[in-house]
């Protein structure tokens, strides 16, 4: 039971529906509205969760941790009664961090809290050792001339992350994490190390993947602590200071990944997709990325399936594989599903972390924004807004969005996601069960309305 969320719902859920659409019918709308009462009774969700980051653990993408969690997921997804349930395997290149070790060799000999970021080459057998230069911003680093000043240094971007609501400071930090080593390496520099992209101060870093450009010198690449960071420009004001680097990577050319698939077969061949990435970084567990994802995904799942009524299209969910390492599972679907993509009627995937919905952005054809507007005021007593029409509708959203398909973001309070995002401590214990089931209450009633809403959600072609 969820007294305190139950008080402030269920007297908005007890309003008449009023659709105040064509496309969207009274019927509908209730249904949608049962759905939210009966995914706020429901511990699927949060049991999922604690299932998958408990008995699998960590899930590296390609790894062997990562093909038992797709063993996990058929059981799980056949357990709870969806149908169609299969995987699609796809190849990927491999890569894992095997050891990561840094320390100030001078002037005041200590070590440094660090991780290896996703792709780094490894350093030299014994590591590698150069004088710290530190550099504000990543622009100051991109500014820089390309010159023999970084010649045998290790670079140090020193830029802090803002934190926001609605993540929209990830893609400057992105920036840092991706471009520090190709930047240092054009400029001579035998590493870069940047302060965490996080917005925690412990002492634990922040992974996440970083991609070397094509034909660049690659350089092993690491993430400093917050604590370690602000340690070294410390120590950088007493004169130059020396840092060894010592990384050790495992690599393989080709190993197995794969997408596991859900479905609740509607009347139609016509699709809704919510999805998840079953895939999370090594460090921790998984729990907030993107172990809620799979979670409230299935969650919502499992209540439509309970309501006992076949949908008009079907609902299909899809546990993403190898997102953190470039939303390679989302290629990978789109290319398996090329042929029926204009069958996708709208897509949707939960992958900000485990905190409460607050808005509804859609990515609709703009004739069709009234359908946006009315699974809205659905939502409202969950204490969802309507914003614009520019949703991403989530990273393995990318393909099928760019290649037309409508999607819609439910946006999650993501003002402290980037504490625990991609560290050690994310973790089962993070998550609210409450907070999960307001976030499965929108999703099983977004899913519920696309599902029967009458129409597309794309304008309709010109005429010639
Ligand atoms: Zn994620
Ligand atoms: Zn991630």
């Amino acid at each position: 039971m969820r007294p305190l969320f139950a008080l402030i719902s269920l007297a908005a859920l007890a309003t008449p529906a009023m659709a105040q659409t064509d496309a969207l019918s009274d019927e509908t709308a209730m249904q949608a509205r049962t759905l939210m009462e009966n995914a706020l009774e429901s511990d699927v969700a949060y049991d999922t969760i604690r299932d998958l980051t408990t008995r699998i653990g960590p899930r590296l993408a390609g790894s062997e941790a990562e093909a038992r969690a797709r063993d996990w997921a058929v059981d799980h997804l056949k357990s709870l009664g969806f149908k169609n349930v299969r995987v699609e395997p796809f190849d990927m290149p491999f890569w894992s961090r095997v050891s990561e070790h840094a320390e100030i060799v001078s002037p005041f000999p200590q070590p440094l809290a660090i991780t290896a970021l996703g792709n780094s080459v490894a350093t030299p057998e014994g590591g590698v050792t150069g004088e710290i230069v530190r550099f504000e911003t990543m622009n100051d680093l991109a500014a820089a001339p390309m010159d023999d000043s970084l010649k045998g240094k290790i670079v140090f971007v020193d830029e802090d992350m803002v934190r926001t609501q609605d993540g929209s400071s990830y893609g400057v930090a992105v920036a840092k994490r991706s471009g520090a080593a190709n930047e240092a390496a054009k400029r001579g520099a035998v590493a870069a190390i940047i302060k965490s992209v996080g917005t925690d101060t412990f002492r634990r870093p922040h992974t996440g993947t970083m991609r070397y450009i094509d034909g660049g010198t690659k350089v092993p690449t690491a993430a400093l602590a917050w604590p370690d960071a602000e340690q070294l420009t410390r120590a950088l004001a007493y004169g130059p200071v020396t840092v060894r680097l010592d990384i050790s990577v495992l690599t393989k050319d080709s190993v197995e990944s794969g997408n596991v698939i859900a479905e609740i077969p509607g009347k139609t061949d016509e699709l809704v997709v919510i999805g998840g990435h079953l895939d999370s970084w090594d460090l921790g567990t998984g729990a907030v990325d993107d172990g809620a994802g799979i979670g409230i995904v299935t969650g919502a799942g499992k209540v439509i399936l309970d309501l006992k009524k076949k949908p008009e299209r079907t609902i299909r969910i899809v546990y993403f594989g190898a997102e953190e390492v470039g939303l390679l599972g989302a290629f990978a679907y789109a290319k398996a599903h090329a042929t029926e993509l204009d069958k996708h009627v709208v897509g949707a995937e939960s992958d900000f972390g485990a905190g409460r919905i607050y808005q509804l952005r859609s990515r609709f054809g703009e004739s069709q924004l009234d359908k946006a507007a009315a699974m809205q005021r659905v939502l409202e007593p969950l204490g969802i807004a309507l914003a614009d029409n520019e949703g991403t509708g989530g990273p393995d959203m990318t393909p099928l969005r760019t290649a037309g398909v409508p999607v819609v973001s439910l946006s999650q309070n993501g003002w402290d996601y980037f504490d625990l995002h991609h560290t050690s401590d994310d973790t089962f214990d993070k998550i609210d069960p409450d907070d999960i089931a307001q976030n499965v209450a929108a999703y099983a009633a977004f899913a519920w309305m696309a599902a029967n809403m009458e129409g597309s959600f794309r304008d309709a072609p010109a005429a010639d």
